[in-house]
């Protein structure tokens, strides 16, 4: 049995799909603060899910987990805050909730006898970058509080591994896109930052804002390294197997090793919608790097990963997804 914490929220849910299809049993371990449980509800159609509502802030709720379920071979710990501005502002908010929320996960582990664990990691723990693509080498100079949290966890494993012998693979997402193929499950955040559901929901009411347009870029415009959902969540199969396997503690980029323009991201979307979309140039956005491009070799190799979507099939999920997500909005 895998326990996902943040089951229900955009990555998780995916990775839950995947397993489920494949006949695993699952628990997902959800605050439901900023996941859905409408999510948990399509997930229960795909197989053996148990759901229970928690917050690892509270270290009895994620010990009366395993408590309660004694043949929890992994976990993988998706649930956490991510907003860059937000962790900017509120930095109290992000350790807490990041930190301690995962000290406790990794201690319940301990007591119960659970060593393997995938943790959500980010390209944020890079900072800057110094070179591009980026691969697991560059060195990790965080920028912002959200990279910080998720480098001190780095750091925590690594210890815990040290002294406990608890087993964790690190995988350091670049831009996640796309929803599942059959339109389910996809990208749900109030309020929504992320440029691809942006400039999908943008109208004639409400037109898309593109953050600077006067980066050293081709186009002027930020690049991006897109990764497809699903590919996504495979990797975190993958690093369950090589846990299971008897892997060692280890990280990973998850990337395309490709990058795309916000400027061609637009088109792109444009393209898919076959309309134009308003369009307002605003700008810079704090904090956004020129560039993130990751170097995926690491993964391919040591993983057995390929990423097998690329940005129009994400842009064509999350499209399809933002039509089903209307409805279920105007459902609750
Ligand atoms: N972006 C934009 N308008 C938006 C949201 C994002 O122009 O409404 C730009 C943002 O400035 C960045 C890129 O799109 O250059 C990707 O931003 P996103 O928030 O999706 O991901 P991040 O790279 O910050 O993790």
């Amino acid at each position: 049995m895998i326990l996902v914490t943040g089951g229900a929220g955009y990555i998780g849910s995916h990775l839950v799909m995947e397993l489920l299809k494949q006949g695993k049993d699952v628990i997902v371990f959800d605050s439901l603060e900023l996941g859905h449980i409408e999510t948990i509800e399509t997930l229960r159609q795909y197989g053996n899910l148990k759901f229970i509502k928690g917050n690892l802030k509270n270290i009895d709720d994620i010990r009366g987990a395993f408590m309660l379920n004694k043949d929890i071979e992994a976990v993988v710990h998706f649930a956490a805050y991510s907003q860059v501005a937000e962790s900017v502002k509120n930095p109290q908010k992000y350790y807490y909730n990041n930190v301690y929320g995962t000290l406790n996960l990794l201690n319940a582990m301990l007591e119960f006898g659970v060593k393997k664990i995938v943790f959500s990691s980010t390209a944020a723990t890079y900072g800057e970058p110094v070179y591009t693509p980026i691969d697991e080498k560059h060195p990790q100079n965080p920028i912002n509080p959200y990279g910080t949290t998720k480098l001190i966890i780095e750091k925590i494993m690594d210890d815990y591994d040290k002294a406990y012998g608890l087993k964790s693979v690190r995988l350091r997402y670049f831009n996640v896109a796309g929803a599942n193929s059959d339109g389910k499950i996809g990208e749900w955040h109030e309020p929504e930052t992320h440029l691809i559901p942006n400039v999908l929901k943008a109208s004639s009411f409400k037109s898309f804002k593109m953050f600077g347009t006067n980066y050293d870029t081709a186009d002027g415009t930020c690049v991006r390294d897109y990764i497809n959902v699903e590919d996504l969540a495979d990797a975190h199969v993958k690093a369950l197997e090589y846990l299971k396997n008897g892997g060692d503690t280890n990280y990973f980029n998850l990337g395309t090793k490709t990058g795309n323009s916000v400027k061609e991201v637009f088109a792109a979307c444009e393209s898919v919608k076959g309309t134009s979309i308003p369009l307002e140039i605003c700008p810079r956005r704090e904090g956004d790097p020129a560039e993130l491009v990751a170097d995926n070799t690491k993964a391919r190799e040591v993983l057995g990963w390929t990423p097998k979507n690329d940005l129009k099939y994400s842009i064509k999920t999350a499209y399809e997804w933002e039509n089903n997500l209307k409805k279920l909005q105007n459902m609750v």
